[in-house]
This record gives structure tokens, sequence and C-alpha cells, in this order.
């Protein structure tokens, strides 16, 4: 399970090999030729540790394939391998939890099953001996008896009461605390947007629900503009506000059903249930233009960072069509607008013909 192997790496790295298994990440990060940035040494740290994991599985089959690790690419191997690892070691954490208070009840039920057997056997005993025969003497003893066994009764099942009340309440908490952890798992955390596992998620719902429904489903990806000449200029932090920023104004266009993400590291996904194209193409519109035309400046020192500005590409769902085709169409028309200049929109659909009269 991801959620051992990133438990191990915790024990790996508090063992002696410890720095070996550092020097390593950092000679692996050399020579693949990506930054040392927390994130990847975070990725390489796996890699080190333990060579057969599916993390180094995949970047060992990157490197041989000679693709290039950019910063997205480890983002979207970050949400794969690692956010998973973390949400399988809460979803773990609270099974182990579970496992115990189910225990406890189960005890307690059984403790209260005994106590009430018992304390049937002595009152079919007392029934039995309990004649009109019976000496005065006996059957004050029989009822001192009997009362024990009551009170007895009564204290177990007191116990059992309360050990179920607070299991309740700490199954409840269980699952508070898991619904969290799913929610974390699902966002990205520079940004706050949904990530790259929910935008897959939410997009194949959506896909299956227009089927179902017949209604119209548009996808819009978007990404900045010479955002790597941006990040040189003004520095990685400033670049990871300006991510934020360019979040907000895609979140404000995306209010349920529809449903922005962090589609990878610059770049951004809208999906839009029940939109035509030439309607998605507005909305997209109205959120490039006010994205650029907000004059940026830099919080720290007041300086003028000029404006950002972003492509994107539109694609209306075909029925039946396949997920990866749908992306791959959004995909082509967001090239498209780098390709033709950058700071606009495109359709991947065909305009339509106004027909003649
Ligand atoms: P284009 O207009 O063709 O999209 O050019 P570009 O420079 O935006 O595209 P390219 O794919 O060459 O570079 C993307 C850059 O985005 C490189 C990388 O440093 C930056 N980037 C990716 N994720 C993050 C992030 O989380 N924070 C910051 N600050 N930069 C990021
Ligand atoms: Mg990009
Ligand atoms: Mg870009």
């Amino acid at each position: 399970m991801v959620g051992d192997k990133a438990t191990s790496i915790e024990i790996a790295l508090r063992s002696p090999a410890s720095y070996q298994i550092a020097q390593a990440a950092l000679a692996g990060m050399q020579a693949a030729g990506v930054w040392p940035t927390p994130l990847n040494f975070e990725l390489w740290l796996h890699v080190a540790a333990d060579a057969e994991c599916p993390l180094s599985r995949e970047i060992t089959a990157l490197t041989r394939a000679g693709e290039a690790i950019t910063e997205a690419k480890s983002e979207e191997l970050a949400a794969r391998f690692l956010a998973r690892g973390k949400l399988d070691e809460e979803v773990r954490d609270v099974g182990e939890h579970l496992d115990v208070q189910l225990t406890r009840v189960a005890e307690a039920i059984t403790a209260a099953q005994e106590t009430n057997a018992d304390y049937g056997r002595t009152l079919a005993g007392a029934a039995r001996e309990m004649t009109p025969e019976a000496p005065v003497a006996d059957v004050k003893r029989m009822i001192a008896t009997l009362a024990t066994a009551t009170r007895r009764v009564q204290r177990d099942n007191d116990t059992l009461e309360k050990r179920l009340s607070t299991s309740t309440q700490e199954v409840q908490r269980l699952r508070e605390h898991l619904e969290s952890a799913r929610r974390d798992a699902m966002t990205d955390a520079l940004s706050n947007l949904p990530n790259r596992k929910a935008f897959d998620q939410g997009l194949a719902r959506a896909c299956e629900e227009a089927d179902a429904s017949g209604a119209p489903l548009c996808l819009a990806v978007l990404d900045i503009d010479h955002f790597k000449r941006f990040n040189d200029t003004w520095g990685h932090q400033t670049g990871d506000q300006v991510i934020r920023f360019v979040a907000s104004i895609i979140r404000k266009a995306g209010d349920p059903p529809r449903m922005p993400a962090r589609y990878g590291g610059e770049e951004f996904a809208l999906v839009l249930p029940g939109e035509r194209v030439e309607a998605a193409m507005t909305i997209l519109e109205a959120v490039r233009v006010e994205i650029a035309s907000r004059a940026l400046k830099r919080r720290s020192t007041d300086e003028d960072l000029g404006a950002v500005t972003v492509s994107a590409g539109i694609a209306e769902r075909r029925p039946g069509e396949s997920l990866a085709a749908f992306v791959e169409r959004a995909d082509a028309a967001l090239y498209e607008s780098k390709r033709t200049g950058r700071n606009r929109i495109t359709s991947a659909e065909a305009p339509v013909q106004a027909e003649a009269a």
C-alpha cells in the first residue's frame, strides 16, 4: 500500500541510512535534470528509498523515454502518488480506530449477554424454589440473591449504554475526520481549487450525466501565457501569487454545477455542464479579459509586474466521446490559441454556418 510506503519513508529518514537516501535523492534530481524544489526532493526521496515503488517505476519510465520532467509533471506525479498516499494513511488510521471501537462494543455486548443469561438462570432457579411451602429463611435468602443479580444486570446494562454512546460519538468524529481528509486529498494546496484528481472524477461524472440527460457539456482548459518568463523575471514565489490570482478569477466563473480545477502547474480547467460552446466562449472571454486587465503589483515591494494573460481552448462534448478524446480536443484548441498569438480563446468546434436564405 502507498500509505505504508509513506510511513516506511518516515522511518527510513530517521535511520542510519538517512543521509545516504537524501544524497541519492539529490543525485537522482541532478541526473533527471530537475530543480531541487521541496516537491521534487520529496518525490526523489521516495525513489531513493524504494526503487520498486510505483512512483520510482513511473519516473524511471519517463527518464528512459527521454521525457523532460517539468514542474507541472512533478505536480502531477505528486498528486497521483503522494496525495493518495496521504489519504490511504488517513483511511488506515480511521480503520484502526474503528476497529478498536467495534472491539469495545462487541466486548460490552458479550459481557451484557453473559450477565443477562446468568440473570435468567437465577430467575428460573428462584421460580422453581419459591413455592408456598418454602421456609421463610430460604425465601429471604433468595430475595437477597435476586436483588444482587438485578443490581448487577443494571450495572452491566449501564456500562453497555455508556460504551455505545462513547463509540457512537467516536465513530461520528472519525467520519468527519475522514471527510476532511478526503476533501484535502481533492484540493490543490496552492490555489485551493479542486486538484487534478478531483477534476478527473468531476469530468467523468459530468460526462456520464450529460450522456444520460442529453444536455450539452463544455470543457475549457486554460494556461497562463509565458509563465516561465514571468517566474524567471519575478521569482517563483511571486509566480505562486499569480497562480492564486488566476485561480480566484476562474473560481468566480465556476459556481456549481460548474467545476473549476487546477489541472497542472500553470494550467487550469473549467467544466461547464449545460452550456453550448457559444455560451462557454462568452464565459471564458470574460475570464480572459478580467485577468488581462488587472495591473499586478508585487505585494512586498509594490513593484509593477504588468499584467498576465491566459490562453484557453474549449470543446463541446460529443455524445459517447471518450474522456481522453474530449480533453484532447480542448487541449488542441488551447494549443491553437498559443500558436495564433496567446491571450485568446479558441473553440474546438467548427463555427456554425449561417443558413442560406
Ligand atoms: P506558454 O505561453 O507557451 O504556456 O509558455 P509558458 O512559459 O507558460 O509555458 P512552459 O510550459 O514553458 O512553462 C510553464 C512554467 O510554469 C514553468 C514553470 O516554472 C511554471 N510553473 C508551473 N507550476 C508552477 C507553480 O506551481 N508555481 C510557479 N511559480 N510556477 C509554476
Ligand atoms: Mg503549460
Ligand atoms: Mg503557460
